[in-house]
């Protein structure tokens, strides 16, 4: 009887030590994007309010009104949207797919880090802005909210493997970086090319199977 207790014990101590694993994870798929400046904006869109069209479920992220057209080398994307609200860094979110056709060599990066990234030219129906730098391909991350990365004993900047599962083409993806924020809510992101290539959509779940560093 004492031997079964202990199983059962070193069980329930294994399920919450691994609580992490049993958690799913919402999979959000982003489309190339545009971040700027209040500066930026107000040059491509001078006294039109950037107004919101679609909350989005990380902090007071959302998707506006407001669509420009990319301008590389190569080529040009049009109705790419602006996400509000405006940030401290004007930044372009693109898929290695999208910087390919554009002619820029985007590097993977996580949001915010943009020193020493290409730059790109913006046009909207009003003007056209060169930014010198802030081009990058979003390195796949999970958001985290503060309290629950603690009950999942989750760290900022750790790397994770997850496992998404989907019809012939369940995959597991390394390099997963864990962000935690108080307004967070727990949700996977990753872009139109990894989406694809995992058979993703915005109904899929990913389990954290491995933890890396
Ligand atoms: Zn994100």
């Amino acid at each position: 009887m004492e031997a079964a207790n202990t199983n059962l014990q070193n069980e329930v101590i294994n399920l919450i030590a691994n609580l992490k694993n049993y958690i799913k994870i919402p999979v959000g798929i982003s489309n190339k994007h545009v971040h700027l400046t209040q500066e930026d904006y107000d040059i491509l869109f001078p006294n039109e309010p950037l107004q919101m069209k679609k909350k989005l479920n990380q902090g007071d992220d959302f998707a506006s009104d407001k669509l420009v057209t990319l301008i590389g080398p190569k080529g040009s994307m049009e109705k790419v949207r602006i996400l509000g609200p405006c940030r401290r860094y004007s930044q372009i979110e693109l898929s290695m797919t999208d910087a390919r056709a554009l002619g820029i060599n985007a590097p993977i990066r996580l949001s915010g880090n943009i020193e020493a990234t290409p730059g790109i030219t913006i046009r909207s129906p009003h003007a056209e802005l060169y930014l010198e730098k802030g081009v990058i391909i979003a390195k796949r991350h999970i958001h985290v909210q503060t309290d629950d990365a603690r009950l999942l004993g989750l760290h900022s900047g750790q790397n994770v493997v997850v496992k998404i599962e989907s019809p012939e083409r369940t995959a597991y993806l390394d390099d997963c970086e864990i962000r935690i924020g108080d307004d967070f809510s727990l949700e996977m992101h990753i872009d139109t090319d990894e989406g694809n290539a995992v058979g993703a959509s915005n109904d899929s779940i990913a389990h954290i199977v491995d933890i890396l560093r």
